[in-house]
């Protein structure tokens, strides 16, 4: 559970331990979505009038394709969290941090800002190994399970004037 009643956190914080699951409705297409539903822990206070402050940690797992072979990489994702959350539209716009929400409410979803920090978290990609060979752009071949056939790709002698050029003139 990461929603929580608004009215009995105006009067005590909540100490929070949820999961937000892999399938949650909060996820939207093209996601990086976790491999395993992505621990939340932490502390939701009431910090003054229509605010509420969560500091935490989020972590999970997720997989990832490998940017050269595509195959897929396993990846933990562990990160401190730090939320505000505010019902007053004005001051919450500039700062990414802030989260708004409605003041109608009856309960503040932690969900949206999980899922936000989320997204921030994983990496932008993944090497399966640091020395990873990727593929061959003419068999496709995995290179990491040995070289292919095809002739090597030739550098066009063209470009080999320009260079001869730009390391006279440098
Ligand atoms: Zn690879
Ligand atoms: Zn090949």
């Amino acid at each position: 559970m990461l929603s929580f009643d608004i009215r009995s956190l105006e009067s005590q914080a909540a100490h929070v331990d949820g999961r937000l699951d892999t399938d949650d409705p909060v996820w939207e297409d093209g996601d990086v979505r976790p491999t395993t539903p992505i621990k939340v822990e932490g502390r939701l206070s009431s910090a003054g009038p229509s605010r509420f402050y969560f500091s935490g940690h989020i972590s999970g797992d997720t997989a990832m394709a490998c940017r050269r072979c595509l195959i897929d990489v396993g990846t933990s994702v562990s990160e401190d969290a730090h939320f505000i959350f505010s019902s007053e539209g004005d001051d919450s716009s500039d700062d990414p941090d802030v989260y708004p929400f409605d003041p109608n409410a009856h309960s503040l979803d932690l969900r949206p800002a999980v899922r936000e920090l989320w997204l921030l978290s994983v990496p932008k990609f993944v090497l399966c190994r640091e020395d990873c060979k990727g593929l061959c752009a003419t068999c496709g071949r995995d290179l990491n399970e040995g070289a292919c056939d095809c002739a090597p790709v030739v550098t066009d002698s063209r470009w080999d004037a320009l260079r001869s050029v730009r390391s006279k003139l440098t």
